[in-house]
Parts: C-alpha cells; sequence; structure tokens
C-alpha cells in the first residue's frame, strides 16, 4: 500500500479498494516502525489522521469526489496547525501550539487530506542538511550516514522512504528543491505569491514560499492544487486565478526551447553531477525540445546576496520571539533585559543566533548601505539576468545541487561550506521564480537532482516537463534499500 503515488491512492479509493481509513491506519503503523532510523516527523497526529480519514470515507460514500480526498500527507513543521504543536524545529517553540491553521492546512484540510503528523526541518528553516533542528538531525533513507537536505529533511526523508505519499515543505532559497535533489523525489517551489504564506512562520518573508515535494511530478500537482490561490490574509498573495496543473501535464515538448546556463558548469560542479544533467538534455531533445546554451552573468554574486538579505529578514522577523509573548521563556528573570536574553539565548540554537547577528549587522545604521543596500542591487540584477534569458527560452534546466547529500556532520565545523551548496537554488528565491526539482539519476548510490525554472506563474510549464520527463524515464520510481 506504501507504495502508491497520490494519483494511484485518488483512483483506489474511488473505486473502494481500500479505504482512507484502511490506509492510514496502514501508514501510520509503518511510520511507528521505520521513523526512529530516519527521525523525520517532530509530531504524530493519529487521533486527528483518524478521523480526517473516516471523514473523508464518509464525505466519499455521499458521492463526492476530489483527488485529495482521503489522502495522507504531513505538514512541515512551521505550517501552523491548531491545537497541535508547531515548533519550527526549535526549543523556542517546543511549548507552541498554534491557535489557528495556516492557509495551506486549512486548504489541504477542507480538500480532504488526512494529516498524519508534524515533519522535522532545520531551526526555523536555516539550513541544506536538517541538522539545525532542535529535535536532532534527520537521515537520508538512501544512506542513514547521509543528510537528506534541508530544510524540508523531515518531509523529503518521510516521502522518500514511502511513509506517505507526499508532504507541504517551504523553499527560502532551495528547501524543497535541494532536498528533494538529495532523496530522488519532485520538489516545487512556486512563483511567489502563488501560495499563501498566512500561518507559516516566516524566516526570510520575501524569498519564503510554499509548495509540494512528492514522488511524481503528477503528484505535484495535485498537492499544488490544494495550495495555491489567493488570501486576503496575505498581502503579497496574488489574486490571479489557479490554472488545473493536472491538465498541463501532457502538453507536447515539441519545439520548447530549453536554456542551459553556461555558468552553471563551473569548477564547483561535481562533474558526474554535470554529466547526469547533460544526459536529461538529451532525453528532453529527444521529446522535441530544443536546446539553447543562454548566460546569467550575476548568478556568482548570488550567494553573498542571500546571505545578507535573507538574516536580515529573519533578523527582523524573529525579534517576536522575546519569551513575552511565544514559546520559551526563562526561568527567574532578573529583569526585562534579563528576560529577552536569556530566553532568546536558550531559545536559539546556534545557526539561528549566528543568522540574527548578521542579519542585525547587515541592517545597522552604518552598514546598511555597504550591505544590505547593495545585495538588493544584486537582487534586481539576478532578476534582470532571468528576464532577459526568459525573451529567449521557455525553460532554464540545470543541476540542482553542485553535489550529492553529504555525510552527516561533515559541514558542522563551516557554515560558509554548507551556504555554498544552495548556488543553484538561492537564484529562483532572489527573483521569485518557480522552481522544480526531478530526479535525473545516481553518483555513488545517492540521487541527483535536475533542476527547472520558468517564468512567472508558469509552475504549469514545469510540471509538464517533468511528467513528460517521468514517461520517458524511471529514475523517479527507483526506491531506497530497506523502505
Ligand atoms: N539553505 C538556505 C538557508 O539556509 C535555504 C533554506 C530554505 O530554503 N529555507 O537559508
Amino acid at each position: 500500500m506504501h507504495h502508491m503515488t497520490l494519483a494511484e491512492i485518488a483512483r483506489g479509493l474511488a473505486d473502494k479498494k481500500f479505504s482512507s481509513e484502511e490506509l492510514t491506519q496502514a501508514l501510520l503503523a509503518r511510520i511507528a516502525q521505520l521513523d526512529p532510523q530516519l527521525n523525520s516527523f517532530i509530531s504524530l497526529t493519529e487521533e486527528l489522521a483518524l478521523s480526517q480519514a473516516k471523514a473523508a470515507d464518509a464525505r466519499r460514500a455521499n458521492g463526492e469526489t476530489g483527488a485529495l480526498l482521503g489522502a495522507p500527507i504531513a505538514h512541515k513543521d512551521l505550517f501552523c496547525t491548531q491545537g497541535i504543536r508547531t515548533s519550527c524545529g526549535s526549543k523556542m517553540l517546543d511549548n507552541f501550539k498554534a491557535p489557528y491553521d495556516a492557509t495551506v492546512v486549512a486548504r489541504l484540510a477542507a480538500a480532504g487530506t488526512v494529516t498524519l503528523g508534524k515533519t522535522n526541518m532545520d531551526e526555523f528553516a536555516m539550513g541544506s542538511a536538517n541538522e539545525s533542528s532542535y529535535y536532532g538531525a534527520v537521515k537520508n533513507p538512501w544512506n542513514l550516514e547521509h543528510v537528506p537536505g534541508g530544510s524540508s529533511g523531515g518531509s523529503a526523508a518521510a516521502v522518500a522512504a514511502r511513509l506517505l505519499p507526499a508532504a507541504t515543505a517551504t523553499d527560502t532559497g532551495g528547501s524543497i528543491r535541494q532536498p528533494a535533489a538529495f532523496t530522488n523525489l519532485t520538489g516545487l517551489k512556486p512563483t511567489y505569491g502563488r501560495v499563501s504564506r498566512w500561518g507559516m512562520i516566516a524566516y526570510a518573508s520575501s524569498l519564503d514560499q510554499g509548495g509540494p515535494l512528492a514522488r511524481t511530478a503528477e503528484d505535484c500537482a495535485i498537492l499544488l492544487q490544494g495550495m495555491a490561490g489567493f488570501d486576503p490574509n496575505d498581502s503579497t498573495s496574488i489574486d490571479e486565478p489557479v490554472p488545473d496543473y493536472s491538465a498541463s501535464l501532457n502538453g507536447s515538448l515539441q519545439g520548447l526551447r530549453i536554456g542551459v546556463p553556461k555558468e552553471y558548469f563551473s569548477a564547483g560542479l561535481d562533474p558526474r553531477i554535470a554529466e547526469l544533467v547533460h544526459n536529461s538534455v538529451k532525453e528532453l531533445e529527444k521529446l522535441g525540445a530544443v536546446i539553447k546554451e543562454i548566460s546569467l552573468p550575476n548568478m556568482q554574486h548570488a550567494i553573498p546576496a542571500y546571505y545578507v538579505i535573507a538574516p536580515a529578514e529573519a533578523s527582523s522577523n524573529l525579534s517576536r520571539f522575546d519569551g513575552v509573548r511565544f514559546g520559551h521563556r526563562c526561568e527567574n528573570p532578573e529583569n526585562l533585559i534579563d528576560l529577552y536574553k536569556r530566553s532568546r539565548g536558550e531559545g536559539f540554537g546556534a545557526e539561528v543566533q549566528r543568522r540574527i547577528m548578521v542579519g542585525a549587522y547587515a541592517l545597522s545604521a552604518g552598514y546598511y548601505d555597504a550591505y544590505y543596500l547593495k545585495a538588493q542591487k544584486i537582487r534586481r540584477l539576478v532578476k534582470n539576468d532571468f528576464m532577459a534569458a526568459f525573451n529567449e527560452v521557455d525553460i532554464i534546466l540545470g543541476p540542482t545541487t553542485p553535489n550529492p547529500a553529504w555525510k552527516l556532520g561533515a559541514k558542522n565545523s563551516d557554515p560558509v561550506a554548507e551556504y555554498l551548496e544552495d548556488v543553484y537554488t538561492i537564484t529562483a528565491n532572489l527573483a521569485g521564480l518557480p522552481g522544480l526539482s526531478m530526479p535525473a539519476g545516481f553518483v555513488d548510490g545517492l540521487p541527483v537532482g535536475v533542476q527547472l525554472l520558468a517564468p512567472y506563474f508558469q509552475e504549469g510549464r514545469l510540471l509538464n516537463v517533468a511528467h513528460q520527463y517521468q514517461l520517458n524515464t524511471d529514475w523517479h520510481t527507483r526506491t531506497p534499500t530497506g523502505f
């Protein structure tokens, strides 16, 4: 049962092959048996899951249909869930029960999804390895000694290990696409504003975007359909109609112009990944796509710009965690300043504290122009590069990551080494563009992803290309041994 995709589950439920309750019970048992090896969940919500499954079965018995009606999923633990712990992977929020559901959670629940639990993540979504969680590192099901990627590593490991078919995730600089690449999944970061951020705990508000993690493009289309759309509670949400993503999957790729940026194949890229990327290009050429070399000349400046802008926004967003209103409060504070200092010092982990310091420094009066303003100018140049490229091509293709998943602990002593691994993903966030990572082969038994980027609101085009690729390749069907 656990090998089914969302699309297969929807067909099985519609054909009455099994009930949502049976499926939910089977997956909860599987999680209990296998998750201790992976640590992909922070909280399990068995009671809620079983009551949602029963309700979904009742709705189907009354003639209701829907691809998500009765589908088991999990939410990254930064989506607020009413009455359920929403920890953001932090000691700061270990005792926080959200008073309301995030829009994404509420919409998916209304569509009939069954919430199995809340998945592990890097603390406040800061990281690329899922090692900064207060609840411990997540392990990669392809090799338990390797990281699953981050910050949505819990969602990725759980889906890759077939503990559930799909999960929600968020992407500020790559946190959907990079763990998708590291665990052989398909992950989609939508256009900024496509999915509501209301009730999604903020890391860097101008970059954060929620999206689906699943095994196939077809399933990403189904989950995105339930997540996307205008939300008056989020002032950056875009009031545009949501297309039928599943209907876009079967378009022909004949004549599709794919741009491959020459800057992507620089010294930092593992040559074995470069080869797999070239193989995926050849495969798409066979399907009728036309390949063109393009240039994104400002790409080299993107990492330094991102690692100023994201910490700057984080330092502002995280100022609300002060020991007064939410989360952790220190014991016996002597005065207000002591309360702030000790609550924050005890509640936040090392990486979060580092980013708050960097961000506060970059925003300070003396350095604002030198760092923050400069980074914003680079951001505009990065966006302009993409706009120029999309005058010539329909899709941009390249590697999702420069290297496959590294060993647990390998980069712990050097945060900058970890930041550099985000080189291919962060530009889409700086520009607000949609991006998708899909499985494209293996290096040393570890999965490798290929990234596709498209113009604003062309999520359907990304899903179309990935689906056609998946109809003609079988990388995405490979299963980690032992799961
Ligand atoms: N690795 C990046 C960071 O640490 C991106 C994380 C994310 O997308 N949430 O900021």
